[in-house]
């Protein structure tokens, strides 16, 4: 995947955490995979809940490093014992994903997919089929400006595994010629992928830490947790409350130029929030800034003044795709995609002459959404039919 080989710094930061915590510790082994199996996201049974004590103000808190960046989960919960437990099965199920798409060891599911491009259709795992039939469908909403098949783009201007570099206008237009969501093929009745042109890579960069992110907070909720925080790389998800009252969690979008500086803090409860910026990876040559974001029609990094994009919505997912997505789009096409009443919010920042400035078509800020707090962190499966998509 087009994770970062490096430690990202995070967009977002959390405002009214509390110090009762376990100090973080850093953790990259395994073990307890059985615990997740058992957890039931892969179909296998649910542990008996143990509800949360009302009142009880227990953390426990762990960090990892996985998918090139920080992984950080703080859970409520009066018994620490089992809160360790849960976390256990929360890093392996993140682990599990990562070893599926990554990009960077050819032993992965991904790998042997995009090794496949131009033959037969693949059989996939459960997790790969359902990520891709989102990752889709978020490509027909926003007409493709996300484009999951992105990866020939992100590799010729050596963003995956560098050097960074300004390619020739040739190797751009080779590389768009293996791009399109159309060319993906699905067959839902024997859960088969096929890309249907030769040299095309899969890259969920844009969208794999928001879906880490909802399966984790699903194994949560089933394990009887409710208030919880997780911050991906800077994708964060927000459970319940600090303290198990009414206060949401408040979480601040730092200033894009200034990390000290908070640039504006919002209130968040049973949400996700996800920037996408030019400033999170990027290279310079020429005197030119280019960032890591492509145009799929393009073929090249987007030019924009735009400096980041904050999407806030119901699942760490949507998210995750849309920031994605709205950096491409710009603030003008992607106004029919955002507003309170789908429950998605959007805060973006532009640059102006030597200023950054609120661009007024931002929808902030985020109000609690109806069903909050019931609806399921992944958003339902979407309504335009995703499976048996042949190519156009
Ligand atoms: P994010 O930081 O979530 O905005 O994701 C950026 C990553 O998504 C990049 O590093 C690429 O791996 C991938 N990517 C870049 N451009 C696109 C695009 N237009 N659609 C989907 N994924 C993209
Ligand atoms: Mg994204």
């Amino acid at each position: 995947m087009g994770y970062a080989s490096c430690i990202l710094h995070p967009y977002l930061q959390v405002l009214n955490l509390r110090r009762d915590v376990k100090p973080a510790r850093p953790h990259v082994g395994h073990g307890w995979t059985a615990f997740v199996l058992a957890v039931g996201l892969w179909g296998m049974g649910v542990p008996v809940p143990r509800p949360p004590v009302a009142g009880t103000d227990r953390w426990t808190q762990r960090t990892w490093v996985v998918m090139g960046t920080y992984l950080t989960v703080r859970v409520r919960h009066p018994d620490s014992a089992y809160a360790e437990r849960i976390l256990d099965g929360v890093i392996d199920l993140v682990q599990d994903l990562d070893r599926r798409l990554t990009l960077y060891d050819p032993s992965s599911e991904l790998w042997a997919l995009n090794r496949q491009a131009g033959g037969p259709p693949l059989p996939v795992s459960e997790p790969l089929w359902d990520l891709l039939e989102r990752a889709l469908a978020y490509s027909r909403e926003t007409q493709g400006a996300f484009d999951v098949t992105i990866g020939p783009i992100v590799q010729t201007w050596g963003f995956l595994e560098g050097p960074r570099r300004v390619p020739s206008d040739e190797a751009i237009a080779r590389a768009r010629a293996r791009v399109g969501y159309t060319k993906v093929e699905l067959d839902s009745s024997r859960r088969t992928v096929r890309l249907t042109t030769p040299g095309m890579v899969l890259d969920f960069g844009g969208i794999a830490k928001g879906y880490a992110l909802d399966r984790a907070v699903e194994l949560l909720r089933q394990a009887g947790l409710r208030d919880a925080l997780l911050n991906f790389g800077g994708e964060i998800y927000a459970m319940g409350t600090p303290d198990g009252g009414d206060r949401p969690w408040t979480l601040a979008v730092r200033h894009p130029r200034r990390p000290d500086r908070v640039w504006r803090e919002l209130p968040v409860r049973d949400m996700a929030v996800s920037t996408s910026g030019d400033y999170e990876r990027f290279f310079f040559q020429g005197g030119r800034r280019y960032s890591h974001i492509l145009s799929p029609w393009t073929g090249r990094p987007v030019e924009t003044d735009v400096v980041s994009v904050t999407v806030v919505a119901p699942s760490a997912t949507e998210a995750d795709a849309l920031s994605t997505a709205l950096f491409v789009m710009g603030p003008e096409r992607a106004q029919a995609l955002v507003g309170a009443d789908r429950c998605r919010y959007v805060l973006w920042i532009r640059q102006q002459g030597r200023h950054l400035i609120e661009d007024p078509r931002s929808v902030w800020p985020p109000r609690p959404c109806p069903s909050q707090g019931s609806r399921p962190s992944r958003t339902p499966k979407p309504n335009n039919p995703s499976s048996d998509i042949r190519p156009q």
